[in-house]
């Protein structure tokens, strides 16, 4: 059919499906197909530990693929809400069936998080953005890697090592109890295979990792690529080690959080689109406050990286979270909302 006749064709569609769009009725039998927006279908639910699963998902044709390391935000529909998070690929980029995994820990109170872990279901649908990230391996081969972990940010360095092999592989991760290592069966066969040395901190018995314990566990951590993901403590403690040391350019770290350094007072927050004013403290991201005040606010990454967030600011002003810097509402003006909280009254347009 000519480019002219199928475009007369789509046109007579649209009459028909008014006030729906052609794409709506294929959305139904084929919401993968190429055009569509990008979703995937959960097609598994693994259990990894107590607390924690892997989701096989078929990505809907659009997808470019990924580079392991990197992550994807996820739309995911929780008591009818779309909520969107970022996960880290856990499969590793060259899988053949062109289906990738994330892997998730569920934390207290998390809404996405124990949804996945605890109530998805194959079939279920949900939203996807193209892989992103720059927590990532290098083109020139490292000769020595060390990969250092905490809880669930052992995903993307999984994908790494399910990914690429290295002659030489130290790995350092740390978790409560050995029950609660995610991967560890698939680890203990890579440490038997020889292409992995591994050394497990169980915090419960151990206490948390003492950075300076290093010198002892990986004596020429200094000489090595390393990658590190795990909680702020964990990380901030990394940076300025290996700053120490002059060594802070083979240091690649991943959070999963902003590091909050600055609160202020708060301040009255009115959503005006929504019409909800609420009262909310200087330490609060404004995304959480609308989303705990029912206001339907678009989210991303919820660490300050992605500005999937973004939100005109009406009035008012706000504080970024990171670095104590106060934005005062002007014409045009965009905020982050996953990482600014009230400084004094202030309307956000939602
Ligand atoms: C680049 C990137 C990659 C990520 N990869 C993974 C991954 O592979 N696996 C994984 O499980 N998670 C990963 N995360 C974290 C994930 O995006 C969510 O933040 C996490 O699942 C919590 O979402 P939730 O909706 O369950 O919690 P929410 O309902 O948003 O929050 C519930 C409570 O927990 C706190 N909270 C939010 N996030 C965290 C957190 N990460 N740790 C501790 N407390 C938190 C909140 O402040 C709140 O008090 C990644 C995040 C980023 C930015």
């Amino acid at each position: 059919m000519s480019a002219a006749l199928r475009g007369r064709a789509w046109k007579l569609l649209e009459m028909v499906t008014t006030p729906l769009l052609p794409s709506d009725y294929l959305d139904l039998v084929s919401p993968l197909r190429a055009g569509a927006d990008l979703r995937g279908r959960i097609e598994a639910v693994h259990p990894e530990t107590g607390d924690a699963a892997t989701i096989v998902i078929r990505p809907g044709r659009g997808w470019r693929g990924h580079r392991a390391g990197q992550y994807v935000r996820i739309g995911v529909d929780v008591d009818g809400v779309r909520l969107w998070r970022a996960y880290s690929l856990t499969s590793p980029a060259k899988r053949q069936d062109g289906r990738v995994t994330i892997t998730v820990k569920a934390i207290p109170d998390g809404k996405v998080s124990n949804h996945l872990v605890r109530r998805a279901k194959p079939g279920t649908l949900i939203q996807l953005d193209q892989a992103t990230g720059d927590f990532v391996l290098p083109q020139a081969t490292p000769p020595k890697v060390l990969y250092l972990t905490a809880g669930s940010g052992i995903t993307p360095v999984m994908g790494m090592l399910r990914d690429t092999e290295f002659d030489d592989v130290v790995m350092v991760h740390c978790a409560p109890r050995p029950q609660d290592v995610i991967f560890r069966n698939e680890l203990h066969d890579l440490v038997a295979d020889k292409k992995l040395r591994l050394t497990e901190v169980h915090t419960d018995t151990d206490g948390m990792l003492d950075i300076s314990r290093l010198d002892e566990l990986v004596p020429d951590w200094a000489e090595r690529e390393t990658w590190a993901c795990g909680p702020a403590g964990l990380l901030d403690a990394a940076e300025e080690h290996w700053s120490e040391h002059g060594v802070q350019q083979r240091l690649h770290t991943e959070r999963f959080r902003p590091s909050i350094v600055v609160a202020g007072d708060g301040g009255e927050v009115t959503f005006s689109a929504t019409g909800k004013t609420v009262d909310a403290d200087g330490a609060t991201p404004l995304l959480d406050i609308g989303e705990e005040a029912g206001v339907l606010m678009p989210s991303g990454c919820r660490m300050g990286i992605c500005f999937g967030c973004i939100t005109p600011l009406k009035a008012g002003a706000v504080r970024d979270l990171r670095t104590g810097e106060i934005t005062e509402a002007e014409p045009g003006v965009l905020i982050q909302t996953c990482v600014s909280a009230a400084a004094g009254p202030c309307d956000i347009e939602q």
